[in-house]
């Protein structure tokens, strides 16, 4: 079947009402819980021949993750979808008022490579718990992940209902050119654009998950130990290709020196090499010579060795560097991690606001009034104070950007709310009408008017 008859099948088996009915969902929870079980070898397989993702790794930052959305919408859809009465103010009486979540109708989610599973399923599993019809394209970059979802997905469920459409480019281009009821897109910031441009037409509302350079402020007031351990960590989890990784680190010039001692140390001892187990490689050749260029042989202070063949980079620290470096200017998405060093805490903060809105920022420092003004001054779409990334492991929280990072957000009840329609009804009683609301007009009416509204 073409992407076009999908596409309109979902509009009409969308209208048949079934989605809307909450054992449904769950039943396809269900079902995709199951096949995510089934499968989970399968899907270590795949992901491993993309780019070297270990299982363990694979288990903690995507299976995980999606086996706990799926859990949480079981458990919480009921509640989340049964209508919300809310107060009715005095010119409304005599009357009740509620809020409807309704499904949106058939939804087109776009994935990243960078976590295929993740980034393809998380949102798929919320568009499905609120009722919705979908159609995933992932990431033709990681191929094989790509593969092992479409066979699962569409070898086991209509694809009236949820279909994985593959494809590259020139597919996404013709699927934009259909008429959704909403997109939802993760990657860059320059795709971004053209989403957003190609749903522009159709008046199609977004949600960009969208990239940028998340820093990482160091002050001489955090435990050195402990921020080298989680910034190790993630910053080269997946060889830093992760959207939400510590881009850069604004380090405070007196305990500089110290930190990067035990930077050092953590990458030795975490064994962040070429090769090893827990050590991914860059996705392609493409994005492999991009980083390469960014590595200043001047200002090297660990690592900078790279093997073309296998697309390994190694965990690579710059110093002296400046906001005016080719490193500055786009996000790394890579495993390289430039410090820069500073004296005046609030100059630095100034100097994050001069730029865009990044998706993360991250604090270090067990001083409260840097931790207020770290909040208050800066934007961004979500973060940490004294840990990196793990943000994202808390579903009450929203995940999303802000600006050039992003529009919308999702994660637990905010993923549904994503995707449904926050519809207003008022019911009014069919007796009790005042009459002041009905000409003819009086001054006198219009004093009591004034005081009712
Ligand atoms: P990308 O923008 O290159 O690709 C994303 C998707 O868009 C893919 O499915 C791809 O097929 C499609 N695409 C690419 N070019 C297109 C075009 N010209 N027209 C239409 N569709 C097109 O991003 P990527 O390389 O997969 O991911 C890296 C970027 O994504 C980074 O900037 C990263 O920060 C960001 N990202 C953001 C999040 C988040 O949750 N906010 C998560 C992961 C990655």
């Amino acid at each position: 079947m073409e992407i076009q008859e999908i596409v309109l099948h979902q509009k009409k088996f969308f209208n048949t009402q079934q989605t809307k009915n909450s054992k449904f969902r769950k039943m396809y929870l269900e079902k995709l819980k199951g096949l995510i079980l089934e499968n989970e070898n399968a899907l270590y397989e795949a992901i491993h021949k993309d780019f070297g993702k270990s299982k363990f790794d694979t288990f903690t930052t995507e299976i995980s993750f999606i086996l706990n959305d799926i859990n949480y919408y079981l458990k919480n859809l009921e509640s989340l979808s049964k209508p919300k009465r809310v107060s009715t103010n005095l010119v409304n009486q005599i009357g009740k008022s509620k809020i409807y979540s309704e499904p949106l109708g058939n939804i087109l989610v776009i994935g990243a490579w960078n976590y295929p599973y993740q980034l393809s399923l998380s949102p798929i599993i919320a568009a499905l718990a609120a009722g919705n019809c979908c159609i995933l394209k992932p990431s033709e970059i990681a191929e094989h992940t790509m593969k092992i979802m479409a066979k699962i997905i569409n070898e086991n469920f209509p694809p009236e209902y949820l279909y994985v459409y593959e494809g590259g480019i020139d597919e996404t281009t013709e699927v934009l050119k259909l008429k959704f009821d909403k997109i939802f897109f993760t990657g860059s910031t320059k795709v971004g654009k053209i989403v957003y441009k190609a749903a522009a037409e159709s008046l199609t509302p977004v949600t960009l998950e969208l990239g940028g350079k998340s820093p990482t402020i160091i002050t001489k007031n955090a435990n050195l130990e402990i921020v080298a351990k989680r910034i190790v960590w993630g910053k080269f989890l997946n060889a830093g290709q992760t959207c939400v990784a510590p881009d850069y680190i604004l380090a405070e010039e007196s305990i500089q020196t110290e930190f990067l001692n035990v930077l050092k140390k953590y990458i030795q001892e975490f064994n962040y090499q070429p090769g090893s187990e827990h050590y991914t490689k860059i996705i392609n050749q493409r994005n492999f010579e991009r980083l390469i260029q960014l590595i200043d042989q001047n200002k090297l202070y660990l690592g900078g060795n790279s093997n073309k063949e296998n697309l390994y980079i190694e965990p690579t620290v710059l110093i002296n560097v400046s906001w005016e470096d080719e490193v500055m200017q786009e996000e790394i998405f890579g495993p390289i991690l430039p410090v820069i060093s500073f004296t005046d805490f609030n100059l630095t903060l100034n100097e994050i606001v001069e730029h865009e809105k990044p998706l993360a920022a991250y604090l270090f420092t067990n001083n409260s009034e840097e931790k207020a003004s770290f909040t208050q001054k800066l934007s961004f779409g979500g973060g940490c104070i004294n840990d990196v990334i793990m943000h994202l492991g808390n579903e009450n929280l929203p995940f999303g950007g802000v600006g050039n990072s992003g529009i919308g957000n999702y994660h637990g009840k905010f993923g549904f709310e994503t995707f449904s329609h926050q519809k207003a009804v008022l019911e009014k009683a069919t007796w009790g009408e005042p009459n002041i609301k009905y000409p003819p007009y009086s001054d006198k009416k219009f004093s009591w008017i004034r005081r009712f509204m």
